[in-house]
């Protein structure tokens, strides 16, 4: 089988050849080729070691030297060339204690986590397959180099990278290493939440986040999401539901698209509701409040994972409003942006739409043509560019200090007051009528 390597890379590989050493392109590209996929990027690995590897080369940077990694720089592109190594005994399920360099490319390939992705190639020797990876490509296995107990004992974190790549590449996970995860699965709390959080948003913003069923099967989101577990477990008996929590979740994260955000927002839209559920005398269940409580624990497990504000604010707010249904009328629609943000709205229709399709099929046409007129207003709102906040109005707190308003709150609280008459009828925004208002709002 032969590999098309990019010609930066193949001159990478062509010099490193030239000056005697082994080279050769390895890992998650050659996966990738043999899969007929195009890679995200091409490491290379060589029998040079990291002071060779820059003697090689014009212009080179450290990147993670200590590992064995050394950044070659050519005609502005980069490239990660690794010298062969062996991790050293690993102590804590986390880290080797040190690497070691080796001459021997089997040895590099043995340290590696998976079949798949324990294979190298360079046009010279071709394809180097120690552990039968093309056969586990084939079968689409997840199978461990080695005892899979061994090496996710070394390093927990593997245990979740085999549910992730099994959601990137729709693989199925091989039995022993599946039963080794199970296991094993308590020891993923040696791994910290910025790494566990990586390889999460690697797994739902794939093409099947249904694979997040494997994380509770395994055991793994028991230690770090056991919300999740409540949620799969949490049934609905109500018409409008035909599935678990989860498993709605997991519907409504197959139909947003598939970016962090949004992902998580349909992950954890429902999460507040096992804690939420109440069950009536007919036995049929009710779940109020659950957006509120959703989004304190939408909130609560973001942070948890280490996730940067920005994106905990955005899956917060969007988890907090998905279930607003305000009564059709523009007052009403610029309330509700004001309320969410009208910066949110595209994406919360996103995931209100997903919600709806994910649900069961009663009332199912009544509810989008809602959603479609819900969008409608929303949309003659923006064109007639009514006012939702306080800077769209057509007055501001310099025009309230001229007319003789007390710097501090008083502004604040005028402004907010003029905002709600304008949001009731958008024609008073104008600046004659807003300063009347103003002048009577003072002396009241
Ligand atoms: P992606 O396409 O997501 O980048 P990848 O296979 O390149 O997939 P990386 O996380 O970039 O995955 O890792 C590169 C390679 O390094 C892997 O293919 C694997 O051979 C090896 N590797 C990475 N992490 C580990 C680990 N925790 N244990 C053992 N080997 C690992
Ligand atoms: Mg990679």
């Amino acid at each position: 089988m032969t590999i098309e390597i990019p010609a930066g890379v193949q001159k990478v590989l062509a010099q490193l050849h030239k000056e005697g050493y082994e080279a050769y392109v390895v890992g998650g590209c050659v996966r990738d080729c043999v899969m007929g996929r195009i890679p995200n990027d091409w490491d290379i690995t060589t029998s040079a070691l990291p002071t060779e590897v820059k003697a090689c080369f014009e212009r080179t940077i450290d990147t993670g030297i200590q590992h064995g990694t050394v950044t070659v720089r050519m005609d502005g592109e980069s490239y990660e060339v690794t010298t062969y190594r062996i991790d050293g005994k690993y102590e804590d399920g986390r880290h080797p204690k040190e690497v070691t360099f080796t001459p021997s490319l089997e040895e590099d390939l043995k340290r590696r986590d998976f079949t798949i992705n324990a294979m190298a190639y360079n046009d010279r020797d071709g394809l180097v397959d120690l552990f039968d990876g093309v056969s586990d490509i084939k079968n689409r296995k997840i199978r461990c180099v080695g005892v899979a107990r061994e090496r996710f004992f070394e390093d927990a974190l593997r245990m979740l990278r085999a549910l992730r790549f099994s959601a990137q590449l729709n693989f199925d996970i091989e039995e022993e290493t599946f039963l080794a995860i199970k296991e094993l699965a308590q020891t993923l709390e040696k791994i910290s939440a910025e790494r566990i959080q990586v390889e999460l948003v690697k797994l739902i913003t794939s093409d099947h986040p249904e694979k997040m069923r494997d994380i509770y099967e395994s055991g793994l989101s028991g230690v770090f999401f056991p919300e999740w577990d409540d949620m799969l477990l949490c049934e609905q008996n109500c018409l409008h539901h035909c599935y678990s929590v989860g498993e709605h979740s997991i519907k409504v994260m197959e139909l947003v698209p598939a970016d962090k955000k949004m992902r998580l927002a349909a992950l954890l839209h429902d999460v507040g509701k096992p804690l939420c559920k109440k069950t009536d005398e007919k036995g049929r269940d009710h779940f109020v409040g659950h957006p509120s409580l959703g989004a304190k624990m939408a909130r609560e497990i973001l942070q948890r994972l280490k996730f940067d504000n920005a994106t905990i604010d955005d899956v917060v707010r969007l988890v907090r409003y998905h279930d607003e249904r305000p009564e059709l009328s523009k007052r009403n629609v610029r309330r509700m942006m004001n309320r969410v943000g009208t910066e949110y709205m595209e994406d919360l229709f996103l995931l209100k739409k997903a919600d709806t399709l994910g649900q069961s099929e009663f009332n199912r046409e009544e509810k989008l043509a809602y959603l479609d007129s819900l969008n409608g207003y929303y949309r003659e709102i923006l064109e007639s560019q009514d006012a939702v906040t306080v800077k769209q109005l057509q007055i501001d707190g310099k025009d309230l200090l001229e007319l003789g308003v007390q710097r501090g709150p008083q502004i604040g609280e005028i402004l907010d007051e003029l905002l709600k008459l304008v949001m009731e009828d958008p024609s008073m925004n104008q600046k004659d009528v807003l300063l009347e208002e103003a002048r009577k709002a003072m002396d009241s």
